[in-house]
């Protein structure tokens, strides 16, 4: 059994509060244990509840329809919740509730280490970050404790509103270009040829038709064609030195 298995387990028979005596199963969370990124909703709701799995009911077609449409596949992601069992009549989860479940969210980002942790809706954003308004932080990057944070409208929230499954639509291509770019840093990191520590600009080439589309310039390495992806150039050559 792996960690998050045990994690699991353990969510499954916890008791840490009073949502276990209303709940027909706890819901952990579920996916890939080496994903990229970790999706954190609020709670799981009638649905979730009935069958143990996180983003199952309405909420999580959105949330699939959303990652289908962004390129993101649903296996190669983690989707867990803030608290881990049903509040009776889908209820805003208590601080209590909240902090009695905090362990797992913890042990879980912890474990797997993503690159970038969703964070879906004023709950989790609350609960993270001790953000408040969503709709003045969403489709931003928050960095904290070493960590990256990608603050974003919960996909239950969009299911009658159409602009705000625009603006959803829009931070989750924003989010595959952040974690593109994660990958593409990576790379850089793990695949360095003498060439790659360059010392001018005259040692790598910029592909200037990226930087007008997405104001972002790719520098690619003329000896091993290595690439990374990087913001002014001063920024790059600062960063090379
Ligand atoms: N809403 C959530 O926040 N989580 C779920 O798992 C389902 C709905």
């Amino acid at each position: 059994m792996n960690q998050l298995e045990k994690i699991a387990k353990k969510v499954q028979s916890c008791t840490n509060c009073k949502l276990c005596e209303t709940r027909t199963n706890a819901v952990p969370g579920k996916g890939n244990f080496d994903a990229d990124v970790i999706f954190v909703g609020e709670a799981p709701g009638r649905n979730e509840d009935a069958h143990g799995e996180p983003f199952v009911g309405a909420a999580g077609k959105r949330l699939d329809s959303i990652l289908e449409n962004t390129g993101i596949n649903r296996e190669d992601v983690y989707i867990t919740n803030i608290v881990k069992c049903r509040p009776p009549k889908n209820r805003i989860p208590s601080k209590d509730e909240e902090v009695a479940c905090s362990n797992f969210i913890n042990q879980e980002i912890d474990i797997i280490n993503p690159k970038i942790i969703c964070v879906m809706g004023n709950t989790a954003y609350g609960t993270l970050l001790g953000g408040k308004e969503i709709t003045k932080n969403h489709g931003k990057i928050i960095e904290k404790d070493g960590k990256k944070f990608f603050v974003t409208f919960h996909p239950a929230a969009t299911i009658y509103n159409q602009k705000l499954i625009d603006e959803l639509k829009k931070d989750f291509k924003k989010l595959a270009d952040l974690l593109e770019n994660e990958n593409r840093l990576k790379q850089f990191e793990d695949r360095q040829c003498d060439y790659c520590m360059v010392r001018t600009k005259h040692e790598v080439i910029v592909m200037p038709k990226v930087v007008t589309r997405k104001r972002r310039w790719l520098f690619k390495c003329t000896e091993c064609n290595h690439e990374r992806w990087l913001q002014p150039y001063r920024t790059v050559a600062e960063s090379l030195y």
